[in-house]
Order: C-alpha cells, then sequence, then structure tokens
C-alpha cells in the first residue's frame, strides 16, 4: 500500500514534466476580439470638457458614453515619465516598461554609438511591401525597441491568434502590434495606400484585401471635401482663431471651413516636401479611413471568430496632427473629438452587428497630452515661451565655449547632446562640463532647470528628475535633459503647438476598459500608463507577468480575479 501511495505522489508530482502542453481551449470568458483603441494626443480634459456634445449611451449606441456607462474608467492616470511623445507612449502602453527599458526614449533619437539620429521605426534591413520595396515610408519595424509587448505574450501563449496594428502613423500601428504581430499596416501619403513592410511579409505581398481596399480609392474621395462644424455655430465655447494657431496645408487662415486640398495641385514651393494626400491626417477623415480599414481587417482576417483572443490595436492620428495645429481649445479639436465619438459609435455598432459587443474587450487610452498654445494667458496667470533650437544653441555655445570649446553637440528631446570625445581628449570632467552647461542654460529664457546624466546615474533625484529618469537610456540619451517653463517648448514655427515635458498637460490621460470581466466604475487613484499592459496580461489570462512590466494590474476593475482571490482568501 505504501509502495502504491509512494507511486501515484511520483506520478502526481512528475506528470506536469510529462505533459505535452496542450493546445489552450478557448474560454467562453475570453473577450473574442480586444481592441485596444490609442487615441493620439487625446488629453484627460477632453473626455469631460466635451461631455456635453457625446451621444447618449444606450445598450445599442454611444461612442465614449457606452465605454463609460459600461466600463472602468480611471481618472487620474499619468504617464510616468518626461518624454511624452507618440513613440514612448504607444511603447509604454503595450511594453508595460518605461522608456528607459524599451530603449523607445523618443520618436527619433541620437545614437550615441554612431552619432547618427535615429528614428524610432527605422529598420533598414526590411522593405516596404504595397508600394516601391526601397521606399522609406515602408522601411519600418518594431526591432528599435528592447523589450516585447503585451501583444507578443498573446501570440506567445496562443499562437493561432492573430494581432494586428493600424494607424496613418507608422509608430502607432507598429509599437503596439508587438515584435510578433501578424500585421501592421499604416497610411503612405504618397501614394495614398495602406502599406507594410517585409518585417510582416517576408514574400513582400499585401493580403488581397488590402489590395481590394486600397482599390475603393477612399483618400482620393476625401479630396476637395469640405470639414465643416458638427454642431451649432455656438455650440463652440471659444473663437475659430486665436493668435498662435497654425494654417492646414493649401490654406490661408486657420478657420472653419476646411477644404482638403489635393498637395500635388498646388505650386508652392515650401510644400515641395508635402505629399498628395497629406491634407487628410490633420481632419475627421482621417479617423473615417483609419475605421473603414479596420473594418476591413475585421472582415478579411475574421479577427473574433476563429475560436481564439485576437487583438486589434488602432490609433487615431488625426486628433494629434490637429491638436498640434490649433491646440487643446480650438474649435478644430472640439469639433475633432465631438466627431470621433461619432465615429467610435458607428464603429461600436459595426461590432454589435458582426461579433457582438459584448464578445469584444474595448482599450481606450492616449500616448500623451499637449500644451494649449503659448501665447494664450492661462488661468494661473502665465503664458509660454517659444524657444527655437538654432537660436538657443548658438546662445548657449556662446556661454560655454568659453570654458569648454566644442563640447556641445546637439539638442534632441530637450536634451543636450555633448561630445563625449571632445571631453575625453580635453581631459574634462564629465561631471563639471555637464553642470556647467546646465547652468549656462538655466540663465537663458524659458529654461527652468536641468538634470545631468551624471546625477541619473549616480545622484538622488527629485520626482521631475526621477521622470527624467524613466526616459533616459545611456545610448539614446542626451547628457542635459532641460526642464523648460510651463507651455514653453522647443518649437518648429511660430505658430502650433507640442508635448514633451512632465506637466500634467501632457502626462494625464484617461485609461479605459470595457468589457467582460470588467468591473464598470470610475477610479479617483493615481494610476500610470504602464499598468495598462499588465492589466490587459491579466484580462487574457496569460502566464506569469511579474517579470515583464514596471506597472502593476489595475486589479480593482479586474472582476473574476478579484473575486476568486477573495474566494481563495476565503478558503484558506
Ligand atoms: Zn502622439
Amino acid at each position: 500500500m505504501r509502495l502504491y501511495i509512494w507511486l501515484v505522489c511520483s506520478f502526481l508530482l512528475l506528470a506536469p514534466c510529462f505533459a505535452h502542453p496542450q493546445p489552450k481551449r478557448f474560454s467562453s470568458d475570453l473577450p473574442k476580439l480586444v481592441i485596444a483603441i490609442v487615441i493620439d494626443q487625446f488629453r484627460y480634459d477632453y473626455l469631460e470638457r466635451f461631455e456635453a456634445h457625446y451621444l447618449p449611451a444606450t445598450r445599442a449606441s454611444g461612442g465614449f458614453k457606452r465605454l463609460l456607462e459600461h466600463g472602468a474608467l480611471f481618472t487620474n492616470a499619468h504617464y510616468h515619465y518626461i518624454n511624452t511623445y507618440t513613440a514612448p507612449g504607444h511603447s509604454t502602453l503595450f511594453t508595460g516598461v518605461l522608456p528607459a527599458k524599451s530603449g523607445i526614449v523618443g520618436n527619433e533619437w541620437i545614437d550615441r554609438n554612431t552619432g547618427q539620429t535615429v528614428y524610432c521605426v527605422t529598420d533598414t534591413t526590411v522593405f516596404a511591401v504595397g508600394i516601391e520595396p526601397r521606399s522609406s515610408a515602408g522601411r519600418m519595424s518594431p526591432r528599435n525597441a528592447l523589450t516585447g509587448m503585451v501583444t507578443d505574450r498573446l501570440k506567445a501563449a496562443s499562437p493561432n491568434s492573430k494581432v494586428i496594428g493600424i494607424a496613418l502613423k507608422d509608430r502607432g500601428a507598429i509599437l503596439p502590434a508587438g515584435k510578433t504581430a501578424t500585421a501592421a499596416y499604416w497610411f503612405d501619403a504618397a501614394s495614398g495606400k495602406w502599406i507594410s513592410s517585409s518585417y510582416y511579409f517576408p514574400n513582400g505581398e499585401l493580403p488581397k484585401w488590402v489590395h481590394a481596399f486600397n482599390d475603393r480609392r477612399l483618400p482620393e474621395s476625401y479630396l476637395g471635401k469640405v470639414w465643416t462644424r458638427l454642431l451649432p455655430d455656438t455650440a463652440y465655447p471659444m473663437p475659430d482663431t486665436v493668435q498662435g494657431e497654425s494654417n492646414l496645408l493649401g490654406e490661408t487662415l486657420p478657420v472653419f471651413p476646411h477644404k482638403i486640398v489635393d498637395i500635388s495641385t498646388l505650386n508652392d514651393p515650401r510644400l515641395r516636401r508635402a505629399k498628395r494626400f497629406d491634407a487628410i491626417a490633420p481632419t475627421p477623415f482621417g479617423n473615417e479611413l483609419t475605421i473603414e480599414f479596420a473594418k476591413a481587417a475585421i472582415e478579411a482576417e475574421s479577427l473574433g471568430k476563429r475560436g481564439v483572443t485576437d487583438i486589434l490595436t488602432l490609433s487615431f492620428s488625426s486628433p494629434d496632427y490637429c491638436g498640434h495645429a490649433f491646440g487643446p481649445d480650438s474649435q478644430e479639436q472640439m469639433d475633432m473629438i465631438v466627431r470621433l465619438d461619432r465615429q467610435l459609435d458607428d464603429f461600436f455598432q459595426y461590432l454589435d452587428r458582426t461579433l457582438g459587443f459584448e464578445n469584444c474587450l474595448l482599450i481606450v487610452s492616449a500616448d500623451h497630452g499637449v500644451s494649449p498654445l503659448p501665447e494664450l494667458l492661462q488661468p494661473d496667470g502665465q503664458r509660454g515661451i517659444r524657444l527655437y533650437k538654432a537660436t538657443f544653441l548658438d546662445s548657449l555655445r556662446k556661454l560655454v565655449d568659453a570654458r569648454y570649446p566644442n563640447v556641445i553637440e546637439n539638442l534632441e528631446n530637450d536634451e543636450i547632446v555633448l561630445s563625449h570625445a571632445v571631453m575625453k581628449a580635453m581631459g574634462y570632467s564629465a561631471c563639471d562640463v555637464e553642470r556647467f552647461v546646465g547652468e549656462c542654460a538655466r540663465s537663458l529664457h524659458g529654461i527652468i532647470g536641468y538634470v545631468t546624466r551624471t546625477d541619473l546615474e549616480h545622484g538622488s533625484l527629485d520626482p521631475t528628475g526621477r521622470m527624467v529618469k524613466h526616459s533616459f537610456h545611456p545610448a539614446r540619451s542626451g547628457d542635459v535633459k532641460l526642464l523648460l517653463k510651463p507651455y514653453s517648448f522647443f518649437a518648429f514655427a511660430q505658430t502650433g503647438t507640442t508635448h514633451g515635458t512632465a506637466y500634467a498637460y501632457d502626462t494625464h490621460v484617461p485609461i479605459l476598459f470595457c468589457g467582460k470581466g470588467i468591473r464598470s466604475g470610475k477610479f479617483g487613484r493615481m494610476a500610470f500608463v504602464e499598468d495598462l499592459a499588465p492589466t490587459l496580461h491579466r484580462l487574457l489570462r496569460l502566464p506569469s507577468e511579474a517579470a515583464y512590466y514596471d506597472g502593476t494590474p489595475l486589479f480593482e476593475i479586474l472582476d473574476n480575479i478579484a473575486s476568486s482571490r477573495s474566494k481563495s482568501r476565503l478558503t484558506k
């Protein structure tokens, strides 16, 4: 009997070692399709400020309010780092780690080993698919990311799952979809086609359905169309134009109505580098185009209908283009977001008809916020300052060269890049040079502080310093991070606005989950964007998430997991 018990126990202990991995059976609790939506430059306050104009929620209709009614919203979610740009935002949302670890510290950065400027998703080892193979618009992949994404973890656990990323912007499509994605598609504004790269399609061929979609020539149908206000004029509490707004391509005034100009018909030498379909992106037609392509992907790839969980990542790039031109307080941005509410309503009704909304897990967040136009007086009595890289570097070099000649190489992502070679050859102490450069910069207009590489590697840091550290990668970052006065930035032009600071207007974004297994409600505690990926990891019941993420799951919204945890506590 003892021997029998011993044999049974041994078998039970050893059984897991010999067991073949079973193909994961589809659980009815798991979503059939995860749709992870990133709204580019969707500041948290847009949800509240424009709420009165969103469609009411019903069981079968509504845009933002449908998600808010049935889902969980984190009202105080922030980016936890200073480099609040598009690529780090998309990367952090889906890697669940900070830019310091993913290496995606900016849309571009200077590779400190080669001195070359690197675009976040450029990959010269791959070729464009869907257009001329050598076209730089298509030579893209997620290879520069140093960590995998939550989407990759689904693919590893469930190889039959499909993960597809879609956005007008290449980086908005590629980074969320991950390293093992089925595909990422982005919009080529020169040809008006959705394209991809040989990273996803080594045979150099787009799927037939993508050709069929491109053949519909939807972008051409937008040329000549007019963007008018959706709501009555009196619904917009702000003037149509204020100082600091930019003109859209081909226009002479930043006011409604806006016409979608065919750039190829213009004879303006300033638009030499502009592409034929560039005028679509800053308008609501850009979101419409993205949704139409997403519907085609869902249908042709049978997403959510194959007995496994699929993921579609959808990034809406148009609010960012519009926000850069007109600012967050403009009629244009208000109209863009209110129209997006209608476009989401249409998309959700499409999901109702095809998959059942209740079979989908919807996630909404944003990659960063945005500063008001610096010319506008803010409620705190301050205005911002437009700084210009070339004149700023001239002034800084005049001050620094007197003591340390030729040490300043460049300025990228608000970081002064110093020549390590010159410092070494001259025997300068890096710590001394960094501090001197920081002090000189602080004496210039618009700069209120700095954090040095030495501080980041060895010093004790205040909360802003820690946000700088979270964006710092030794081989991809500069040597002196400049801290700018509120509402101030290095500008490309005398109009428009941007993002990229540690101020709340850039860091505060919504995190919204809606679907099966989500406890609905509003949650006001501080949450961080790197928490989103581990939360999705839990929702998909993927194994052992702890090792991958800087963030922690947002446990209070995980209905099933919370209840199974409390049950196990009761039985102990
Ligand atoms: Zn962005």
